[in-house]
């Protein structure tokens, strides 16, 4: 292994020079292209030009690691362990198999009674605390379960909540490599990529009741699939795949009358972060999927930035929030959304226009059924712009922000968003192609050269 290790590093330094030097034009759109493809998975870097992720010098995340620091892991305390010996220096973490989040030292899986067993918390103890009938609808659990709620949660977010440092590549091995029940947090670090990797089933063991959330009160989760928060800054994430499965949002059980919600984002971008790019991902199967910006004030260190790009990637089956955007500037372009009859989570919107938001949505194509009313594809969340250009649906140009505004009331309408231009864009091609061009080129598709 390790002169096999060896014999890669001296060619890689070579490629790894060959690929930054690359016209943008060149290095675009993976898997086809040929300058990168000489570079092993886990060497490559954003390509030049390629989304806001490409400003601020680009994004390498550990392309530059020293063979110590390339490190292969199977399990979640190999790779939290790896992160925290590399820390800040560039490191490349190559997934292989199935690394469960919720798991002990040694891979053993742990369950939700394990996180729960000594804390005082079980799931009948806390609605019978906190039945509306009982406990009212006016202020948020407070008490004995509450605490003891907090206290096993506390545990469960010890283990599967793994904080990426700078400077970090973590790939898929293989298009097999999965990360299930296991969250990725960017926290204010920089120069990062997550590519080539399954990720799936990251649920909250104990999400907590809130009465007094909307008319009919609400569960609410923590853990997005990949978080990026608090200023953190050049992030690609690339080629992945996300689900819930198999504990999908319609097979969750209600409890006051409300889904016992366990998921929260997909990939959320909130508190000052900035230039990021989310590219070739396949998200399927649910609800809310990016939130751009958490929240309409402005002490979060939200107001110009938020920058980010997303292009080729498929939403099949999406409720809401692919995305929804505050204050941020976000071009969405070549990327497919498909809405099917039968979608096993409830179509709500796609394109979320909120407070301050600057969404550019070109060359996108939905592919919708019968009877849908593509107005609905922009939801309105206190914005006042959008621009959106030569999409499709069904095949069929599609002005929809004029869709949408036909349907809308006064003080609802968007009018075209003329403050800026996106620029960052490798190849944009028409929307009618978007949807073949896709199909075998998003999620995990690669193979790492350690691949086992
Ligand atoms: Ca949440
Ligand atoms: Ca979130």
């Amino acid at each position: 292994m390790a002169g096999k290790s060896s014999r890669l590093a001296s060619g890689l330094a070579l490629s790894v020079a060959a690929a930054l030097l690359a016209a943008p034009g060149a290095a675009a759109a993976p898997p086809q292209d040929k300058g990168q493809a000489k570079v092993p998975l886990e060497r490559q870097v954003l390509p030049a030009g390629d989304g806001f992720a490409s400003f601020n010098g680009g994004t390498t995340g550990g392309a530059g690691a020293g063979q110590d620091r390339v490190y292969d892991v199977e399990t979640r305390f190999q790779l939290q362990a790896a992160l925290a010996e590399a820390g800040q220096e560039p490191k490349i973490i190559r997934v292989h198999g199935e690394v469960l989040g919720n798991a002990d030292a040694a891979g053993n899986p742990l369950t939700c009674e394990d996180y729960a067993e000594g804390t005082g918390y079980t799931l009948e103890g806390y609605l019978a605390a906190y039945d509306p009938a009982v406990y009212g609808w006016d202020r948020e659990p407070e008490g004995e379960l509450e605490d003891a709620r907090l206290r096993a949660a506390a545990r469960q977010k010890q283990t599967m909540l793994t904080s990426v440092p700078s400077n970090t590549t973590i790939v898929g091995a293989t298009p097999q490599a999965t990360l299930r029940g296991l969250s990725l947090q960017v926290n204010g670090s920089s120069n990062v990529i997550i590519r080539n990797l399954n990720h799936a089933a990251v649920s909250d063991c104990f999400p907590q009741w809130d009465p007094t959330d909307g008319a009919a009160g609400n569960w609410n989760s923590e853990y997005d699939m990949v978080q990026i928060i608090n200023r953190a800054e050049n992030v690609w994430v690339d080629h992945n795949h996300y689900t819930d499965a198999p504990g999908f949002d319609d097979l969750a059980p209600e409890y006051f009358g409300r889904p016992f919600q366990q998921h929260d984002g997909s990939v959320d971008i909130t508190n000052g972060s900035d230039l990021v790019t989310v590219s070739y991902n396949r998200f399927e199967d649910r609800d809310k999927l990016m939130l751009i910006g958490s929240t309409d004030s402005t002490n979060r260190g939200d107001v110009g930035r938020l920058r980010v790009t997303m292009h080729h990637n498929e939403f099949v089956n999406i409720g809401q929030r692919a995305p929804r955007v505050r204050f941020g500037q976000v071009d969405v372009y070549n990327n497919h959304f498909v809405i099917a009859e039968n979608a096993r989570v409830p179509f709500v919107y796609s394109l979320g226009a909120g407070f301050e938001s600057h969404l550019w949505a070109e060359a996108n194509a939905f592919t919708v059924p019968a009877g849908f009313d593509p107005a609905r594809i922009i939801g309105h969340y206190k914005g006042t712009r959008i621009t959106t250009t030569a999409n499709t649906v069904n095949g069929h140009k599609a002005d929809l922000r004029s869709l949408y505004n036909a349907a809308a009331p006064a003080d609802k309408q968007l009018t075209a968003d003329t403050s800026w231009q996106p620029t960052a864009r490798t190849k944009v091609s028409p929307a009618q192609a978007i949807p073949s061009l896709l199909k075998k080129n998003t999620g995990p598709i690669f193979t790492s050269s350690s691949s086992r």
